[in-house]
């Protein structure tokens, strides 16, 4: 996988030694257009984990840290998306559960996927239980690979709203260390200290401080919500709807208590959790991580609701067409004032950040 003029990976094939074998032809998913055999019609659950600590360092109810303690306490793998030392986003295998916080919260950027495809070939050769996450394209891309699907694997993807390239994503960073005049330790997309639906990300820097990004300094994210950063093919993904690709399926319950009532609302702001049981296997893992989630049967008219990449991919707005030029020719400074919200929302978005959302909770309630 080589990065095209954009930042994406893409496969290249190097022709003097290429065998001609057309493998790769035969297990990429947009050229087999493979289907997936999984349910048309999921069970669709809400949940939580019972642990407050690990929701509330989770991006949204923590269920995937249930779903991988199951899996390592029988002597299993996870793989899943880390960031490294230099900040740079690829999937890991991991084995014990001291290292998953390093898979825990949303990277908002396309992963690397390195050798994790044969490691986890290799895994159940040997009889071991696998737990592989990543976005719907990847989990397409590791089935058609494996051209098997054995017990012992389990898949879980997220509804995904597409993938920004780690081009920008390194721009960005670079251009943050110079707004802060520090090197960034660590970045977080989904701090959740204003709550879970107010989604903000936060950096520390060389001094240890953990500081919310705010107003234009969020402005990757602000791109990558608009739409403008995704890769090409994002904008026509063919795993968005169901069947899924994989055994299970996680999100963030938006809207949740829209349909029908929510007898929990009070953990609203803390995070929820969508899950989507796509088959047998996705029941049986769901099952075994059951007792450390609160789990609340929904439906899909109600996932479907406010999670609209459960129907259709994002929209690719006119300005794709020039943003990665301009990223070439400038960096992040040449795009920032691209990705800024119109003056409305700047201001709606101002709120948000700068005010908490239980002091908003109770001015509406007050102007009622
Ligand atoms: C690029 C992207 C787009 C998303 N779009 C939406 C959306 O439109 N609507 C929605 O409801 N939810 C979306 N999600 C999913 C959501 O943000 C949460 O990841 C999901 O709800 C799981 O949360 P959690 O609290 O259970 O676990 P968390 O602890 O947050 O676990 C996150 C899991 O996702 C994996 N992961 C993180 N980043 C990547 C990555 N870049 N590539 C592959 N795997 C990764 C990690 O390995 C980990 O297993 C998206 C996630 C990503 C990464």
């Amino acid at each position: 996988m080589i990065a095209d003029e954009e930042g994406f990976l893409r496969p290249l094939v190097e022709e003097d030694a290429c065998s001609g074998c057309a493998l790769c032809e035969k297990t990429c998913p947009p050229l087999t257009g493979r289907a997936s055999d999984k349910r048309a019609n999921p069970n669709v659950f809400a949940g939580w984990h019972k642990d407050p600590e690990i929701r509330a360092k989770s991006s949204s109810g923590g269920a995937f840290s249930a779903l991988a303690q199951s899996i390592l306490a029988d002597g299993g793998v996870v793989v899943g998306a880390a960031f490294s030392e230099k900040n740079e986003v690829a999937h890991i295998c991991i084995e014990h559960p001291g290292d998953l916080d390093r898979l825990r919260r949303s990277k908002y950027v396309q992963s690397r996927i390195d050798g994790t495809f044969q490691a986890t070939r290799t895994f159940l050769e040997q009889g071991r239980r696998v737990l592989f996450v990543g976005t719907p394209c990847q989990i397409a891309g590791l089935t058609s690979y494996l051209d098997d699907d054995p017990d012992t694997l389990f898949t879980v993807d997220f509804i995904c709203h597409g993938v920004p390239s780690p081009e920008l994503f390194r721009c960005y960073l670079e251009w943050l260390e110079n707004r802060f005049g520090q090197s960034l330790d660590a970045f977080n997309f989904r701090d959740k200290r204003q709550g879970w639906q107010n989604v903000m990300a936060s950096v520390r820097v060389g001094d240890g401080k953990q500081s919310l990004l705010k107003g234009p300094l969020n402005s990757y994210y602000h791109g990558f919500v608009a739409g403008v950063s995704l890769r090409p093919s994002c904008y026509e993904c063919r795993h968005m709807n169901y069947p899924r690709p994989s055994d299970l399926t996680l999100g963030d319950f938006w809207g949740i208590g829209e349909v029908e009532p929510f007898p929990f609302p009070e953990q609203t702001t803390r995070g929820i959790s969508l899950l989507l049981a796509n088959s047998e296997k996705g029941d049986s893992l769901l099952h075994k991580a059951a007792p450390k989630l609160v789990l609340v049967e929904r439906t899909r008219e109600e996932a479907q609701r406010r999670n609209i990449h459960l129907q259709r991919p994002a929209k690719r707005p006119a300005a794709r067409d020039t943003f990665y030029g301009k990223v070439a020719q400038s960096g992040f400074a040449g795009v920032e004032t691209v990705l800024r919200l119109p003056l409305k929302r700047r201001a709606v978005q101002w709120v948000k950040e700068n005010i908490h959302p239980d002091v908003v909770k109770r001015l509406r309630r007050m102007a009622r």
